[in-house]
């Protein structure tokens, strides 16, 4: 695989501290020091793990805004699939800090969504491999819409497929489905374009994407 971009130095990341020190932190110490007596972010906000998505940037959220939960691919293995780390993160956001909204946010060029769409067992990687079958329920579909779809917009469907079936996903956790019929939880469905910074947002109702509108 070839590197799209230089790698930055493991110097730069400790410059990078520094200067949060020196210039970012006193600039927000209000912030911070009202944070250190708890947090209670509005959203929890699963993405990819890809280093290319950056959530706080993309929504302009500070500190304390956004409850972030990533892996491989935005995924949300099913209530019961055996998978404890993104279970935990769901009953802790929704239970104990009572999110309001739940967002999965999937995003182009996603490597999981390309593995999905040309599945190998990588014996390389068998915990990426063994992580990637929890979307197994849901291969079938996105991999049908995916080639419905003009041979362009293939990747992109499929993502946006993938995102869908999270969501679906989600509610089979007892906590969100009782919260979203008690309306304290809206769940969202997004598509973040890297290169364009685009977002699109699913319609639940049309099950398509749309441009996210500003008054959503
Ligand atoms: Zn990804």
């Amino acid at each position: 695989m070839t590197r799209a971009m230089p790698r930055d130095s493991f110097h730069q990341i400790v410059q990078g501290v520094h200067k949060f020190q020196r210039h970012v932190y006193p600039a927000m110490a209000e912030t911070f020091r009202a944070l250190e007596k708890g947090q209670s972010p509005s959203t929890l906000f699963v993405t990819c793990a890809d280093s290319r998505v950056n959530p706080h940037l993309l929504t302009n959220t500070q500190p304390g805004d956004i409850f972030v939960a990533r892996s491989i691919g935005n995924l949300i293995p099913a209530h019961g699939s055996g998978d404890r780390g993104t279970a935990a993160l769901i009953e802790y956001a929704v239970q104990v800090l009572q999110v309001e909204h739940l967002v999965v946010c999937g995003h182009s060029q996603c490597g999981a969504i390309k593995s999905l769409l040309d599945p190998h067992d990588d014996a390389t990687v068998p915990r990426v491999t063994e992580w990637l079958h929890y979307d197994d329920p849901a291969r079938a579909m996105i991999q049908e819409m995916a080639e419905k779809a003009p041979a362009h917009a293939m990747l992109k469907v499929a993502t946006q497929h993938n995102v869908t079936a999270q969501l679906t996903n989600a509610r089979t956790y007892p906590a969100v489905a009782t919260a979203v019929a008690l309306g304290r939880l809206e769940l969202h469905g997004w598509y973040y374009d890297i290169g364009s910074g685009g977002v699109e947002s699913l319609d639940p109702v049309r099950n398509t994407f749309h441009p996210l509108r500003a008054d959503a």
